[in-house]
Order: structure tokens, then sequence, then C-alpha cells
């Protein structure tokens, strides 16, 4: 039952949005009590879907591998397999996804990088087609923002950037209780913000990119082992470079926090986080952006699930539209 303190708070910032609620001022970007979701985290090495109650708590979970096909139907199969052997355990009445990027506005097609047999896949209509629940679908780092900020080591702060730095480097942002979404829904990339100008060259054609530089891939590229054994003076450059980024973005919107998961990130520990704190206030000189603090993400192993769950409790939240980034 939500009975702290907190979360009443949440939920009647939420009804009035005016109202500026707690101690600090703050207003989360999600309700306090939602529906029960039929959540699902798709990844390049594994799909998992779960029934999250309207508190966040995990039941019935199920994970299979994601086939490592150039068949879509393959991929999709897989997928539906996760989701049958827990959708009959609970009654949830809506489906949040969170899915790697990019993807068209509300992930009406899905092309996700690490999953090459889908491009331009119809996700939110085939789902829908299987679930039978309205589906919800957004890019899976703005899934773990959103979690972070409901249930998670970013609870009560309005602005903040929250990162994954594992494989690759992906990123949501929210600012004044809001979830960034951009033009075509990508907005939060932050592993393509430029921290070494003559640095090397990145998926995305650019050039110097985070993502080119601290990535999981990046760092077995330039040290020709697996980001796990790199030497301390590598996790503690990872996290120079990781703090260089939310430096620049947190001069550019005036945010709090940088709450950070991903297998490197946490795998490097203490290291990592005091390199990029450093960086941060190396970097960081403007009155409002000198106290910005970077910390691990809360969430932990729930993080991804959770954050799809929030993904389909967002629209509650917007109270407007039909809360699947189709704007435009
Ligand atoms: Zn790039």
């Amino acid at each position: 039952m939500a009975g702290s303190t907190a979360t009443t708070d949440q939920a009647a910032a939420v009804h009035h949005p005016e109202r500026r609620s707690g101690p600090a001022g703050v207003r989360s970007p999600l309700p306090s009590e939602g529906p029960v979701v039929l959540a699902v985290d798709i990844g390049g090495t594994k799909i998992a879907a779960a029934i999250v109650d309207g508190d966040g708590r995990i039941g019935a979970e199920a994970t299979v591998p994601t086939p490592a096909s150039h068949d879509p139907e393959a991929v999709f199969g897989a997928l539906t397999t996760a989701v049958a052997e827990v959708r009959s355990t609970g009654d949830p009445t809506r489906c949040g996804v969170g899915c790697g990027g990019p993807m068209a506005p509300g992930g009406r097609t899905v092309s996700p990088l690490n999953i090459p047999a889908w491009r331009d896949f119809p996700l939110r209509r085939r789902l829908e087609e299987v679930v039978g629940l309205p589906v919800f679908v957004d890019n899976d780092a703005k899934a773990l923002a959103l979690g972070e900020g409901w249930l998670g080591a970013a609870r009560g702060v309005q602005d903040y950037v929250a990162m994954v730095v594992s494989t690759g480097v992906g990123g949501g942002i929210v600012v004044d209780g809001r979830l960034l979404d951009g033009a075509q829904g990508n907005a939060g990339h932050i592993g393509h913000v430029v921290v070494e100008p003559d640095g090397r060259r990145c998926a995305c054609g650019g050039q110097g990119c985070l993502e080119a530089e601290a990535s999981g891939l990046s760092i077995e590229a330039m040290t020709g082992r697996p980001a796990s054994e790199a030497e301390p003076s590598v996790r503690r450059r990872a996290g120079t470079l990781v703090g260089r980024a939310v430096a620049t973005v947190a001069n550019l919107l005036d945010l709090e926090l940088a709450v950070v998961a991903g297998s490197v990130a946490l795998g490097f520990g203490e290291p990592f986080f005091v390199a990029a704190q450093e960086e941060i206030e190396r970097r960081a000189r403007l009155d409002f952006s000198r106290t910005t603090r970077i910390i691990p993400a809360g969430l932990g192993p729930k993080g991804p699930l959770v954050g799809a769950t929030a993904v389909a409790r967002r629209t509650v939240a917007d109270g407007g539209g039909d809360g699947r980034g189709d704007r435009r």
C-alpha cells in the first residue's frame, strides 16, 4: 500500500500539477498509484516479461534469450513466449515496453541497433494483437529514467539525467518533472555528446562521442580485453568522460542529478564515480551546475522492468493525448 508521505504527496501533485508538494517542493513525473502492468524489456541478449503491480512490485517474471536470428518472427516469437508465461498470472490493464532504439514515435516501428532482425518492425501493433491490451513503447534508457524517478535513486528529484553505461551508452532526461521526448522521441542520447573532439569514430557517424570512448564495446576495442577486466586507469578514464558529458548536459539543462546504471559503470564502481564527480566539478562551474551530483542508479536488476512499467503509467501522469508519443 502506498502509504508514505512521499507517495501521497506525489499522487496529490498529479491531480494538482500546479501545487508543488513536499518540503523540497518536488513533484514526481509519475503518480504513486497506478494500474497493474504487463511489463516487457526487450534487449539484445534477453527478453523479459513480468506482471508489475501499482506500487512497482514485480510478480511473475519470465526471461527468454533473444534469438540470434535474422528472422524478425523468430524474435517476436521469443517475445510472445515470455509474455504468455506471465500473462495469466495477473490482471494487467496495459502493457509497457522498454526497447533499444532507434524507433518511430511511440514504438510504432522499432529498429533496435542490438537486434538486427528488427528493422522498422511494427512492434506496438503486433504486441497489441497478442496481448489484447493498450501497449506503450519507449526507448529503454528513457524507460529507466522514468523508473528511477518513480522508485529509484532519482525519486523526488525533478531535474535529472538517467544513464546506462554498458555495451553502449544510453540516456533519458527529466526536466521540470517531465521526461523529454524531442521531435522524434529520441531526446536524451547522451552517448553521442562529444567528449573527445579528435577521438574515435562512432557508430553514429560522428567522432569522439561518449559511446565511442567509454562504452563496453569501445573499451574492449581500445584495450583488447573485456571491460570487466579493465585496468584502474581505464575505469577512471571512463568515469571522467561520463562526467564530462554530464557536465555539458547539466550546464545546458540545469540538472541536479545524474543516476547511472549499466554493467560497465556499476562494475567499475567507486573509481568510476569518483572520477566522474571530479570531472563534473571541473567542467560544470555555473552557480546552478556546480552542485550537480552523479550516483549509481537505485533499482539494480529491477530497473528495466520497473522502467517498462513506468512507460505504461506515464500516460496517466501526463493526463493528455494517448501517451504514446504520437504527437505528430
Ligand atoms: Zn556517436
